[in-house]
């Protein structure tokens, strides 16, 4: 630990024992915590060309008065002075609320600064500051700190102030000095003194700069010190097959393997053959194909005399992959069943019996699959489909069932890059970044609840053709009930208006899931043309004639869900289409629905996405791996992100590294934080 974490707040001039307690609140117990509690925003003073600025934005202007002042009084003391300014070639007014001194010291042609809220249909100022004189530049930015109890901002001010010149040179870079100059970073104790007090823009950057890069390295050092040591600790299992066999299975497929099937497959085969244990998440849009590259895994884990599993987030997905693997294996030898909770009684004993006497090659199930009456005999092989939608908690288990099985998780989620190496840096990463061919792109227009009458029109015109729909229901957040309510309605009002031309089905969560398969079976064989549901279909599901996807309220959807949904459809030959009905009120609602209707591509929506959420929405609260940074953020800064990660890869392979005086600060850091303690292992 360096000296500033040990030396105590109550060293400080002015801070006694109620505000040390104040502070303490806070998190702020030592003096390098008060030096690390960096401003959240900046008060910026900087004079700005009103054309520029946008509505209800705060705004400091240099201006000469015109024309005489005018003052209002009204109620109890109150008054309202107002002026009127030139600011280079506009006249604006400034109106200043119960201060009415100030009327005398406002003569014609006086040079003033103001500082207030941006009025653009007025043309006015809400004056909150004036300063009367030209604009001085001493005061370009103010810091603005996040403040508790009876602390207040000035205070912090003048705290900080008094630690930054007693102890402000005291501070320990972990950075050496060779990598500073590599990317022409200031000092720690400079850019400390600039983040707090920045003398301007130019300064702040660069201030910003070292942090964001030592925030970002520090990190990636972290995790993967930890992936590596893993990987070297890790007692897996080596599974042994041959390529061959493997190959002569491939040429039963109905298709040939696209180019990114074919090096995922590579890369995970790899991870099954060596004895370090796999722990690998492959990334692939919606109908890229991950399905049969997990059954080729799974293949190759039995051939190899294990046994696999395959966990799934809905019963619905569970019983679709046990039939796509059941058709893809049939003409193997291996046996296949699937373990929900609708398998009771007498038929779960006997498949508990058989899958503990290794009588069962591979288990597809929901998460009945991690009770602990499940024993494996020897699992081998670990896949979870759409692994965002499970605990880091389920997945643990799931992994502990076998003696240290190798573990894939899959997600059609795409995660934006920016995500995927920090929240996932201790996992490798395949990513399917191609369509199998022929696909047709997914047309998606947006629509507004009005041309209800229109969307349902050209609905009918696909069905008559012999396709299928979907129709997803509005979503109500956080209310499953009211979400149901809404698919009957929606369900009552179809059947109404096909008026019993079309069968038209409906989907929730209220049915139990003997009714929801039954639902799903008559869609996909077509005794249901139109299937009215709430999200639940959102993962996996596969009718390949359905090329209709309608979504109500599509506004009320994150990016990422509505592409989950519109990959429903798209998956058969014909041409597919997808209508958002939305009125969104925002400008970002209206951006996510213009963006749908322009990019098929997964990726892209998850990085607007990210940019448009931020980052801790973007998994929801279930999984909360993404890292807090104090300075850095991940969407904005992710060129460094990208560039601490590559450099932390390096160092972490180099001797430099490990034997180097100038990186003692660095390996102190990964020290420090644990992750070369076995128990991380898990
Ligand atoms: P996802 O990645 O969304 O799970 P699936 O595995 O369900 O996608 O695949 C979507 C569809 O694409 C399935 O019908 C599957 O049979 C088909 N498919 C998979 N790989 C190929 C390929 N290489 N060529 C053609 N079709 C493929
Ligand atoms: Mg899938």
């Amino acid at each position: 630990m360096s000296k500033l974490a040990e030396t105590s707040i109550t060293n400080l001039k002015g801070i006694g024992e109620e505000t040390a307690n104040s502070l303490y609140a806070m998190g702020i117990q030592s003096v390098e915590d008060l030096l690390m509690h960096f401003p959240y925003r900046y008060e910026d003073y900087r004079l700005r060309d009103i054309s520029e600025v946008k509505h209800d934005e705060k705004i400091t202007v240099e201006g000469k008065v015109h024309g005489e002042p005018s003052l209002m009084y009204y109620g109890k003391k109150k008054s309202r002075l107002t002026f009127r300014l030139f600011v280079g070639r506009f006249l604006v007014k400034a109106i200043c609320f119960n201060r009415p001194f100030y009327k005398n010291k406002l003569a014609i042609n006086d040079t003033v600064t103001v500082t207030g809220k941006w009025d653009q249909h007025r043309q006015t100022i809400t004056v909150l500051e004036i300063h009367f004189g030209p604009f001085t530049k001493e005061k370009e930015v103010e810091p603005v700190y996040s403040v508790k109890g009876n602390i207040t901002v000035k205070q912090m001010r003048k705290f900080i102030g008094n630690a930054l010149k007693v102890y402000g040179n005291e501070l320990e870079s972990s950075l050496p000095s060779s990598l500073l100059s590599k990317y022409k970073l200031p000092s720690k104790s400079d850019s400390i003194q600039a983040l707090h007090n920045p003398v301007n823009q130019e300064v702040l950057k660069h201030a910003r700069r070292y942090f964001v890069y030592e925030e970002f390295l520090l990190f990636q050092l972290k995790i993967q010190a930890l992936r590596k040591y893993k990987r070297e600790h890790s007692k897996g299992i080596i599974h042994n097959f041959t390529e061959k066999a493997l190959l002569d299975f491939i040429a039963t497929l109905p298709f040939p393997l696209t180019g990114a099937q074919q090096r995922v497959l590579k890369e995970i085969l790899g991870d099954l053959s060596t004895p370090f244990r796999m722990n690998r998440l492959l990334q692939g849009d919606v109908g890229s194909g991950k399905t049969v590259v997990a059954a080729i895994c799974l293949y190759a884990s039995c051939l190899s005399g294990y046994q696999g599993a395959l966990m799934v987030p809905t019963e619905i997905l569970a019983e679709q992959h046990a039939q796509s693997l059941t058709s893809l294996f049939a003409n193997t030898p291996l046996t296949i069943e699937l373990l929900t909770s609708s398998v009771k009684g007498k038929r779960r004993r006997e498949l508990l019996e058989r899958l503990g006497k290794g009588e069962i090659d591979i288990l597809v199930g929901t998460h009945a699959l991690i009770q602990e009456e499940v024993d494996f005999s020897r699992l081998g092989l670990v896949i979870t489909d759409e692994q965002h939608r499970f605990g880091v908690e389920q997945r643990r288990v799931l992994r502990e069932k076998g003696e240290s099985p190798d573990v894939l998780f899959m997600t059609a989620t795409p995660i934006p890059r920016t995500l995927a190496i920090t929240a996932f840096g201790e996992m490798d990463v395949s990513v399917i970044d191609e369509m199998p061919a022929g696909r047709k792109v997914i047309e998606t227009y947006w629509a507004k609840h009005q041309m209800i009458d229109r969307v349902l029109a050209f609905v009918e015109k696909e069905l008559q053709k012999g396709r299928q729909a979907y129709v997803i229901c509005p979503l109500i957040e956080e209310s499953e009930k009211l979400d149901v309510q809404n698919a009957i309605d929606v369900h009552d009002m179809l059947t109404h208006y096909y008026d019993g031309n079309w069968n038209i089905g409906l989907m929730h969560g209220r049915l139990n899931s003997d009714e929801k398969e039954k639902v799903m079976q008559k869609f996909s064989e077509n005794h249901v043309q139109v299937l009215v549901s709430t999200t639940v279909v959102e993962v996996g599901v596969n009718v390949p004639n359905a090329t209709m996807m309608v979504i109500y309220d599509a506004e009320r959807f994150g990016l990422s869900q509505l592409h989950q949904l519109r990959g429903r459809v798209g998956r058969g030959s014909e041409q597919s289409y997808c209508i958002l009905l939305a009125d969104p009120k925002s400008e970002v609602g209206k951006e996510r629905m213009k963006i749908m209707t322009e990019t098929n591509d997964g990726f892209v929506l998850s990085e607007k996405d990210l940019e448009l959420r931020g980052p801790g929405d973007f998994f929801g609260r279930k999984q909360s791996g993404v890292p807090e940074f104090k300075v850095a953020d991940m969407v904005h800064d992710y060129r460094a992100l990208e560039v601490a990660r590559q450099d932390a890869y390096e160092m972490l392979h180099s001797s430099d590294f490990w034997e180097e005086d100038q990186y003692q600060g660095l390996r102190n850091v990964i020290e420090e934080s644990g992750v070369l303690d076995g128990d991380k292992l898990d």
